[in-house]
């Protein structure tokens, strides 16, 4: 584990050395850091909120000594993850890491209030490859050749913008009609601010949930680098 003098972010001793460790470590995950690193400042507070609010009820935006944050902070950047293979197949903790920081919470939040509906929530793709998505492409299962659910950071970490999430007693049989888990589902993720691919009307997609609107799809193939 990477060691901390002392105590980074809400009420911190935010010492120079402890806060850029903390900084490359967030930055190494995803999350935007901006200029002036070794400050910490309300957007890397913010940054350490949002990664502890995958694990945390009540993200605290401290990371101290010893602590579980700093644990998972750093085992998980230094982990190597397998992103290779059938993403659909990744266990639901993997998919979770496949996703977009931002997108991430928000989809914890959905699962957790979905379960608590009495619905099984359930990812069923998280990111996935381009080779995947092309597969499905020509399949008709998609209308894209690059998806949201393709997107990346710029050395190839999974980072999607988007989630398919089913019932996991029904899948995309009818039977998940009839309960209203997509209702269910669509207005859980709105209440979000995600996009939810059932509203779309040419071609609706009940399990999608979206971080931004289809119209920023080429800026963010472009930022994965793709
Ligand atoms: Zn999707």
């Amino acid at each position: 584990m990477v060691h901390l003098v002392d105590s980074v972010g809400e009420g911190g001793r935010n010492y120079t050395i402890d806060v850029l460790r903390v900084q490359i470590l967030l930055k190494s995950k995803g999350y935007t850091i901006p200029p002036g690193r070794g400050i910490c400042g309300t957007a890397t507070i913010a940054a350490i909120k949002k990664f502890q609010a995958a694990f945390m009820s009540q993200p605290t935006g401290l990371i101290e000594p010893h602590s579980v944050s700093l644990q998972k902070l750093t085992d998980e950047s230094h982990a190597i993850y397998e992103w290779s293979g059938d993403s659909s197949q990744w266990s639901q903790d993997k998919k979770l890491k496949s996703l977009a920081p931002d997108l991430r919470g928000k989809v914890v939040f959905i699962i957790d209030k979905l379960r608590r509906d009495g619905f099984c929530p359930s990812i069923y793709y998280g990111w996935r490859s381009v080779a995947v998505q092309l597969v499905l492409h020509s399949s008709g299962r998609s209308k894209v050749k690059f998806s949201f659910h393709n997107a990346q950071l710029i050395d190839g970490t999974p980072n999607s913008y988007a989630a398919d999430i089913i019932d996991s007693r029904f899948g995309w049989t009818n039977q998940a009609e009839i309960m209203g888990f997509w209702s269910a589902l669509g207005n859980t993720a709105k209440s979000q601010g995600l996009i939810w691919g059932g509203d779309w009307s040419s071609f609706p997609d009940v399990a999608h949930v979206q971080l931004v609107p289809n119209s920023l799809l080429r800026t963010v193939k472009q930022e994965s680098g793709l």
